[in-house]
């Protein structure tokens, strides 16, 4: 059964502390802040950017006062100006598999789900999300079915990782032997329409003195943002995932709305100029696999011939359900036949086994559980009213 912790992190950084939060600030925004808030020259306010830098992100610590090697007038200087604090987590599961998923409150009415699943990458991957809700409505998708509430920080992208490494243990950030070796951007939100902060968080985790993942373990992915991907590539550096999920436009027009602003030929083009894609970086192209919609021999040969010549690797992804989900699964069978054909023409396709299922953790479930229980508890308390 999986384990649930209602409130187990607190002060919260979202109500009525005034105070700038400096997690998910650069360093050169972080030296620019301490000099003008505490009229530091320019050479120490580097030396106390690259001291908060490793405390911060190497250590994970959460209060100044753990900061050993910084004198205690300057930890209360900075205490009265700056918090470290993670947001609140509101809800932590852990699947029978090993899956966590995180619900996190970053402010009131903005709260977002993040999963870490082991096993998964080198070690194991953290899927964070990058806006609450999505402005795009993929049909087979939850998220879809949600509005736009808005777009994450770079601060609270980051904060995704900081609630997780705080939890599995991780700290201090060790390049050996860790257990969140991978990150996904593949939770809620597309994550091109947030590229600035998605940007900002990319280099902060990827830092070398600080979380220091590497940027050939952060991949995007994105419904084919086209104008974009670049930008994100030139920018990031990180590895790219497309969620193609159809052979033709005339579907994907219908599964992945966006298609129609951008048909693959477009994509596929913009994938073909993304920079630094080798047979030694290839681009993920990520399908979901649904019964009778997508599913055919004709679809998997005609999926070979598209990616023709795009150092590629094909995900498929077993669809996930969600209450009224207007499509299901297609059987193993076909999955593994699918499968079979991709792999014969050289490609390497893994089909993603659905992890933290128990949980409702897996792709396109986000927030849906949580939006569940408590439309689910409202309409109990409306019942009681009711009835008194
Ligand atoms: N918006 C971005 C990233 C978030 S979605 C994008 O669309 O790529 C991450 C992945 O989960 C995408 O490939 C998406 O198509 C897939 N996905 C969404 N809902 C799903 C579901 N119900 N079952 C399986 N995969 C799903
Ligand atoms: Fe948004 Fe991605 Fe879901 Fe499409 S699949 S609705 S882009 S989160």
């Amino acid at each position: 059964m999986p384990t649930t912790l209602i409130n187990t992190h607190s002060p919260t950084n979202g109500g009525g502390d005034e105070k700038v939060n400096l997690i998910g600030l650069g360093r050169a925004e972080l030296q620019a802040r301490l000099a003008a808030d505490l009229g530091l020259d320019p050479k120490p306010a580097k030396m106390r950017t690259n001291q908060l830098w490793q405390w911060i992100y190497g250590h994970g610590v959460r209060d100044f006062d753990a900061m050993t090697n910084i004198a205690k007038t300057m930890r209360a200087a900075l205490a009265e100006r700056y918090t470290i604090a993670r947001p609140e987590l509101v809800e932590r599961q852990v699947s029978t598999d090993g899956t966590r998923k995180y619900l996190i409150r970053f402010a009131p009415g903005i709260e977002a789900e993040t999963v870490f699943i082991p096993g998964v990458g080198r070690a194991g991957a953290l899927c964070v999300s990058s806006q609450v809700g999505c402005t795009l409505n993929c049909t087979f998708c939850h998220t879809g079915t949600q509005r736009l509430v808005r777009n994450l920080t770079a601060t609270e992208i980051v904060a995704q990782l900081m609630v997780a490494k705080d939890d599995i243990g991780e700290w201090p950030s060790s390049k050996e032997d860790r257990q969140l070796s991978n990150i996904v951007f593949m939770g809620m939100g597309e994550p091109l329409y947030n590229l600035d902060h998605v940007t900002s968080a990319i280099d902060i985790i990827s830092d070398n003195e600080g979380i220091s993942l590497s940027r050939r373990r952060i991949t995007v992915s994105t419904s084919g943002i086209v104008n974009q991907m670049q930008a994100l590539g030139e920018r990031t550096d990180a590895m790219l995932a497309i969620s193609l999920h159809a052979t033709n436009d005339e579907l994907r027009d219908e599964l992945v709305p966006i298609n129609k602003k951008w048909p693959l030929k477009d994509l596929l083009d913009a994938c073909r100029a993304y920079p630094g894609t080798s047979n030694a970086k290839r681009i993920t192209f990520e399908y979901v696999m649904l019964d009778g919609v997508n599913d055919s021999d004709a679809e998997a040969r005609e999926l070979v011939r598209l990616l023709k010549g795009i150092p590629a690797k094909i995900n498929l992804i077993p669809f996930n359900p969600w209450p009224g989900s207007p499509y299901e699964c297609s059987s193993w069978e076909r999955i593994e036949r699918f499968a079979d054909i991709v792999n014969a023409a050289g490609y390497a396709s893994p089909i993603r086994t659905p992890r933290g299922r128990d949980i409702a953790a897996a792709c396109g479930q986000l927030k849906s559980q949580s939006v569940k229980e408590r439309a689910s508890s409202a309409r109990k308390r409306m019942t009681a009213e009711a009835s008194v």
